[in-house]
């Protein structure tokens, strides 16, 4: 079980300064939702996608949340303000090597790789992928992942460490 919450405060820490950089505001919606999937890979795939936003915007800025839906999933989204991806790059976008054909001189480096390897690491984890995007508006990225509904008691009361209650001592560090 993964707590978006801080997996987000980590990536917020992570982006703010190379959005800022960029003169671009990164925005973390706050999330108390509590997700079942790999924390690493998980932080992988998002730094792929928030980079990615914050790359291919000029001006405005880039948001991560999270919306629960009433099926039991959460649909992380990474949106941003930039210059979109046209219809006919729809399709191949999560290709290897592949680049948009617009971005060249603005953004000469890179290998088109990133989504490639997004597309496997959310599929290994058995999350499903998906994007909506409109030239010169922006785009949205959004990965879908089971939810894990979780006690709120049990998260107010955090476990006692067994040993106290054997009458020991519990060394932390
Ligand atoms: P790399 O990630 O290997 O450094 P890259 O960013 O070009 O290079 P991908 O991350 O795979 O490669 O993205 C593929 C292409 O999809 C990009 O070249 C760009 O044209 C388009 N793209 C991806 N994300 C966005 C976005 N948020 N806004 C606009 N275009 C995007
Ligand atoms: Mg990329």
């Amino acid at each position: 079980t993964v707590a978006l919450g801080d997996v987000f405060a980590s990536l917020a820490s992570d982006f703010t300064t190379i959005a800022a950089q960029k003169g671009l505001k990164f925005k973390v919606r706050p999330t108390k939702a509590h997700v079942r999937t790999d924390p690493l890979l998980l932080r992988r795939i998002l730094q792929n996608l928030i980079s990615n936003a914050v790359r291919y915007t000029r001006s405005g800025g880039v948001i991560l949340g999270a919306r629960t839906r009433r099926d039991g999933v959460v649909d992380i989204q990474v949106s941003d303000t930039g210059i979109g991806i046209p219809e006919a790059e729809h399709q191949s976008v999560f290709e290897e090597f592949r680049r948009g054909e617009g971005i060249g001189r603005a953004e000469p480096t890179g290998l088109g790789l990133g989504l490639a390897i997004v597309r496997r690491m959310s599929a290994a984890l058995g999350h499903e992928i998906g994007f909506a995007s409109k030239v010169d508006k922006g785009t949205t990225f959004r990965l879908t992942l089971p939810l894990v509904e979780i006690d709120p008691e049990t998260l107010a009361r955090p476990e006692r460490p067994r040993l106290a209650t054997m009458g020991l001592n519990e060394t932390r560090v």
